[in-house]
């Protein structure tokens, strides 16, 4: 293996007496592109939000680089090159697109995202060329100066996935990044990711939907009732007989 990017060590995660994961280990090569994969309720989003710093874990850690994640504060993993995108889209609706990509460069830039930094948007010429451009690799630059209220699902969900890249991540994380999208939007969108070649960027996907990722993904770690039952290529997930089980429900 090259250099692991991130190191999730024996983490558990209980919600009351719920285990929602437990004993989860898993290591990301850098510059590789990682899907988790599991039936709804798997503990996947869970996994994500423990990543980011969203959630504390119960045991165990999450180190990026050799730097210790555990404890830190959501936007100070951000800062460190960590950029996701969440099951439910966090933009805001009454911005322009263009607006929204460039709230996430100046937040990275600068700390905290602070509500003056609008002010300023249209005085920072860099982190403007830089949200033009990732909109550009988007496919949305032509609505850059509509609402985002005003886009599609399909549409928000790629202005969702902007607002991540436009921070030039080391480790983007996306969480189910074509949920409700059409299957036209979906391939769109899995063709997108496909060519996106930010330089040395590590993606980890969530998906429930096993298809999405079989063409995406170099290695694919399968997540059931909180425990990571598979590990491995593509081909060697869709083989296993504890994947056709997990996902018949057997
Ligand atoms: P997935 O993303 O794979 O569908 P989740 O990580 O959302 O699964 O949920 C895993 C389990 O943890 C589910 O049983 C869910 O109901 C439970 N769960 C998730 N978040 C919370 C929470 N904040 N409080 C209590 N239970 C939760
Ligand atoms: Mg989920």
């Amino acid at each position: 293996m090259g250099n692991v990017i991130l190191d999730v060590a024996g983490v558990d995660k209980n919600f009351g007496g719920l285990e929602a994961l437990s004993d989860i280990n898993l290591q990301i090569e850098e510059g590789t592109v990682n899907a988790i994969i599991g039936p709804n309720g798997a503990g996947k989003s869970t996994l994500l939000n423990v990543i980011v710093g969203r959630l504390p874990p119960t045991r165990g850690h999450v180190k990026f680089n050799g730097h210790e994640l555990t404890g830190k504060r959501p936007y100070e993993i951000n800062q460190m090159g960590v950029a996701r995108v969440f099951q439910t889209p966090e933009i805001f609706p009454d911005l322009t697109l263009l607006q929204n990509a460039m709230v996430p460069a100046l937040a990275k830039r600068d700390g905290q995202f602070n509500f003056k930094i609008l002010k300023s948007l249209y005085h920072e010429p860099d982190i403007l060329e830089e949200a033009e451009h990732t909109l550009k690799d988007l496919d949305l630059i032509q609505h850059k100066d509509q609402l985002a209220s005003a886009m599609s699902r399909g549409d928000k969900r790629r202005l969702e996935l902007a607002m991540c890249l436009v921070q030039h991540p080391k480790l983007v994380l996306l969480d189910e990044p074509t949920a409700g999208m059409s299957r036209h939007d979906t391939n769109r969108t899995i063709d997108l990711l496909k060519n996106i070649k930010e330089r040395g960027m590590t993606k980890v996907i969530i998906e429930h939907d096993m298809h999405v990722v079989f063409s995406l993904a170099d290695r694919i770690s399968v997540l059931a009732q909180g425990a990571i039952i598979a590990q491995g290529t593509p081909e060697e997930v869709r083989n296993d007989p504890k994947v056709k089980e997990a996902y018949l429900g057997g």
